[in-house]
């Protein structure tokens, strides 16, 4: 077994974390280097590395929080806009093994950028085959 991640601590109590929304399944904390006021972390309790990993059942409560969050933290920090996105696998960004959503509150003019704004430095994909990538993504699909 692997250590305990830092979110398993936060749901076992161990260590302190301002948590907002908490089910049997989900709970849901500020993160504690937000990059906006109501910066938010929305994590299945159940430990699971990556979005592939978690049962479906699971996925949709953790979905439907982030749901019910996404505007409530908008209202609560008048924020403008929110940015919902995950870090799925290290290569994507992501720090901590156990799945998590980031609610991000956004505001005009904050200078964030859209998601493609993250990937705009790789350059993109020249002549890309989107017929031939489609039919691969529903052959891993069967
Ligand atoms: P990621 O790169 O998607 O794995 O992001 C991990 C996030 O966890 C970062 O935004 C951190 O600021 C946040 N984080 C790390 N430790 C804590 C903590 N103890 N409480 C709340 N958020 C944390």
């Amino acid at each position: 077994m692997s250590d305990p991640t830092i979110f398993e601590r936060i749901i076992d109590g161990e260590i302190p974390a301002e948590i907002i929304r908490e089910t049997d399944d989900v709970i849901a904390f500020l993160d504690a280097n937000p990059l906006a006021p109501g910066h938010t972390l929305v994590v299945p309790k159940e430990a699971h590395e990556r979005l592939r990993d978690v049962p479906p059942a699971l996925s949709g409560e953790v979905f439907g929080v982030v749901r019910d969050l996404a505007p409530a933290i908008e209202d609560a920090v008048e924020a403008d806009a929110t940015t919902v996105g995950i870090n799925d696998g290290r290569a994507a960004g992501q720090e901590i093994e156990h799945l998590h959503v980031h609610i991000v509150p956004r505001f005009d003019g904050d200078g964030g950028g859209s998601l493609h704004s993250v990937m705009g430095a790789a350059g993109g994909v020249d002549d890309p085959d989107l017929g031939g990538i489609a039919d691969d993504i529903a052959a891993a699909l069967e």
